[in-house]
């Protein structure tokens, strides 16, 4: 296991940002963190990498404890902090140099221009950091983060502000690096996590509420909500609905078919009670969501 979360609280003051999130991620997954602005994406990663304490929990990184052996754990760990600082006034390949250097690495001149190479700065790496456009910053982010070939990667929106050209060269270098490495990424974008990742985990309000295989997030089973469509073959009231068990918001369409969003999918309780009130349903579907439907409902309430 490379990563391992588990009941993780993180209050900053009052304010708590994390209520106790646990998952583990398995080396060689590239896992999608996904949630809105202010969920706790960046604070979740700081504490993962190191950078900031956790109030409560425990985190191992590679079976390390990151509280017991940081050192240890950022050897293991390559990071991509959110809006990506770098020195704007170094060369790349100077820049690229002088991390080298921090890890102590060896062959740094050859690690330097492998760098370059897989990331793909070849042109750009004599030119001065602020020169760059966003996009190939954040190549630059990259290489600093796996120059010393670490084994997890931690990339705190490493596609946020880049152009649609960018986004999709940059994607398909962190599918490279993915090959060999464990990947967490944070993205408030589920396109995003379609393209790159085989694992999504959504985070809203300090809060796990999904982690499934991205594919399965159409008919993830922890969805909290869903909506399901009814028309009964006579009136009936919402109060009456209301006491379906598990349906928590009622709509009405028109006439006898009504919208009844619930915690999971209760068909089967809509059924029973529809027998043992005399009525009979012409018509019962879930309605299908999107990822991208899934992802709101989960996220803006
Ligand atoms: P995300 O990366 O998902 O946007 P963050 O982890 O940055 O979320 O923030 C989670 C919550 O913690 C937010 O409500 C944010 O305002 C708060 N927060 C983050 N950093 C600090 C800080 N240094 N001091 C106080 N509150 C913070
Ligand atoms: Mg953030």
């Amino acid at each position: 296991m490379s990563i391992q979360v588990k009941n993780v609280f993180k209050y900053y003051g009052e304010q708590a940002a994390l209520g106790g999130v646990s998952f583990d991620i398995s080396s060689g997954e590239i896992v999608g963190f996904l949630g809105p602005n202010g969920a706790g994406k960046s604070t979740m990663m700081k504490i993962i990498t190191c950078f900031i304490p956790m109030s409560a929990g425990e985190v191992k990184v590679c079976g390390l404890d990151v509280e017991e052996h940081a050192i240890e754990v950022k050897k293991k760990v390559g990071y991509l902090p959110e809006n990506n600082p770098l020195y704007l006034d170094m060369y790349v390949k100077e820049y690229l140099h002088f991390v080298a250097g921090i890890y102590k690495l060896k062959n740094k001149k050859e690690r330097v221009a492998e760098m370059i190479k897989l990331v793909g700065l070849e042109k750009e790496q004599n030119k001065k950091i602020g020169a760059l456009s966003k996009g190939y910053r954040q190549r630059v982010g990259l290489a600093q983060a796996i120059i010393h070939d670490p084994e997890v990667l931690i990339l705190d929106e490493p596609t946020s502000g880049l152009d649609p050209n960018q986004l999709v060269e940059i994607r398909q270098v962190i599918q490279n690096i993915g090959k060999t490495k464990t990947v967490m990424l944070s993205t408030h974008i589920m396109q995003e996590v379609e393209a790159i990742c085989d694992r999504v985990i959504i985070i809203k309000d300090g809060i796990i509420v999904a982690d499934d295989k991205t594919d399965q997030m159409q008919h993830i089973k922890v969805v909290e909500k869903k909506i399901i469509f009814v028309e009964f073959d006579q009136e009936v009231s919402r109060s009456q609905l209301k006491k379906i068990k598990g349906a928590q918001d009622i709509k009405n369409i028109e006439g006898n078919q009504w919208l009844i969003e619930a915690k999971g999918d209760i068909r089967a309780d809509i059924a029973k009670y529809a027998q043992q009130n005399n009525l009979l349903t012409l018509t019962m579907r879930l309605e299908e969501k999107s990822m991208e439907e899934v992802f709101k409902e989960l996220t803006n309430n």
